[in-house]
């Protein structure tokens, strides 16, 4: 058996103000009977240091909502309420839910647990419209994860063949392209962020800890991040390709901005590279309205590698588009669906990008279609950082966040992408899938809502012909 892909979780707390969802207040009524401390597991309730006859603020930041201090408190004492910060931080898509939960794995690597169920809506936006096939959950004994079988996270980028070709002694005609592969199908990318090299350094630890890539502007590569030029992905126009030639030269993926001029000869712009160095080319292309049809022609082209990048919400970015543009999970069936008939699938590998903001949407973007997933927000919000969508895209950046030692940050972002592992795992797991290779495109694993609803209702909702 492989030696098992594994990311070490350590606590790395943050001394910041985290906005918790529930605020617990003690009312004047507490008789400081104590029985909250006991009925707590999580010991969000405890004795006052300096007068243990009294009970201290309950502490939130630790609180699970299982209620259970609340309904077993023999004066009805405690009151749990909403926090207003709560309700006013992220937006549509970057939920306060999920800006927490980010919160809660960066510190500790656990899965974070609601304690009181699941009482959300089944239903939503994007990929909330679609559920993953866990009928496999029944077997637990012959679920890898818990030891038996392996499963295996790792992913490969390059173009594949999809048949080998032999010469009538048997022996292999066909050249097999080169490909890199990742233990874990996730790259980080902070392409569209201003942050400092304290921060991009701590990211960048953290993505060689995990063994994966980071994409980063060509410009900002200063010397001491290109001490992981293993790591780095520099990501540049076509057309300055040539003016970095000493960093090129030492990256294994070099990451270009899509344009136009791309379409006519693709073949030119990798040659250009390989005369730099033999390292494979990622091509990102905006998830404009026309992208299969773009994905299809640089894949003919050649193209080995293309980045879907959407809007930070998961949405086309066409301007045109507006709030109706199609949301992450459309655009990848849609150009997954497009290589497949064009016969091209295998000659290229789909990376999803933009709107990854839970454990969740890195499979299901697999099953869609891509072979893997690239992320930014999430590894920023595990730094302790606040998001608004509302009235425009807004990061907050914890005050003092230059200071934190970047041992700790790098150890958070370690921790987040441990907490995605394992429920990576238990999803691949519950749905009898071993080897992540297999989820791109493996669609039959996947329900949408959108096709349940039509199936079910359509036909009685229709409006009649006349
Ligand atoms: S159980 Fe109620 S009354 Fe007893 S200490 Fe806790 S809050 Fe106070
Ligand atoms: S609601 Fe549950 S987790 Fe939260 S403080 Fe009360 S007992 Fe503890």
């Amino acid at each position: 058996m492989p030696k098992k892909y594994h990311i070490t979780p350590k606590p790395a707390p943050l001394d910041m103000d985290y906005v918790f969802k529930f605020t617990i207040v003690r009312g004047e009524n507490c008789i400081n009977c104590g029985k909250c401390i006991k009925v707590c597991i999580y010991e969000a309730h405890k004795r006052r240091t300096d007068d243990p006859r009294k009970m201290a603020d309950p502490n939130t930041v630790v609180c699970r909502n299982c209620f259970r201090c609340i309904q077993e408190c023999p004066r009805g004492a405690l009151e749990k309420s909403i926090n207003k910060d709560y309700s006013n931080i992220g937006g549509a898509f970057w939920k306060p839910d999920i800006l927490m939960s980010l919160w809660k794995q960066a510190e500790d690597g656990n899965v974070p647990v609601s304690g009181a169920g699941y009482r959300g809506p089944f239903t939503g936006i994007g990929f909330d419209s679609m559920w993953t096939d866990m009928s496999e959950i029944v077997r637990p004994t012959r679920d890898g994860i818990h030891g038996r079988e392996y499963i295996n996270t790792g992913v490969d980028l390059g173009s594949k063949l999809n048949h080998l070709t032999f010469d009538s002694n048997g022996q292999l005609i066909s050249v097999v392209p080169e490909t890199i592969d990742l233990p874990f199908p996730i790259l980080f990318d902070i392409t569209a962020y201003k942050l400092s090299l304290h921060v991009k350094e701590a990211i960048l630890k953290a993505a060689s800890v995990i063994q994966t890539c980071l994409i980063i502007p060509v410009t900002e590569i200063t010397p001491e991040l290109e001490k992981h030029s293993d790591n780095i992905i520099p990501s540049l126009a076509s057309t300055d390709i040539d003016k970095h030639e000493a960093i090129l030269k030492k990256a294994r993926l070099v990451a270009i901005d899509y344009s136009d001029a791309m379409l006519k000869d693709f073949q030119a712009l990798k040659e250009k590279i390989k005369k730099h160095n033999h390292a494979l080319t990622i091509v990102r292309v905006p998830a404009v309205k026309n992208v299969e049809e773009i994905v299809a022609k640089l894949t003919q082209n050649g193209a080995e590698i293309i980045q879907i990048v959407a809007d930070y919400r998961g949405q086309e970015i066409n301007e045109s588009s507006g709030k109706d543009g199609r949301l992450l999970k459309d655009i990848i069936r849609a150009i997954h669906s497009r290589l497949v008939e064009d016969k091209i699938r295998d000659s290229v590998t789909l990376v999803a990008s933009g709107g990854i903001g839970m454990a969740e949407h890195v499979p299901k973007a697999m099953l869609c279609g891509s072979d893997l997933t690239a992320i930014d927000i999430p590894l920023l919000v595990a730094l302790g950082v606040r998001v608004f969508e509302e009235p425009q895209k807004l990061l907050v950046f914890p005050e003092g966040l230059d200071k934190i030692p970047s041992r700790k940050l790098t150890q958070r972002i370690v921790n987040l992408m441990g907490a995605w592992h394992s429920q990576i795992l238990e999803m691949m797991g519950a749905m009898g899938i071993r080897e992540a290779r297999r989820l791109r495109g493996e669609s039959g694993r996947a329900i949408f809502f959108e096709e349940i609803d039509r199936e079910s209702f359509g036909k009685l909702f229709k409006k009649e012909k006349r």
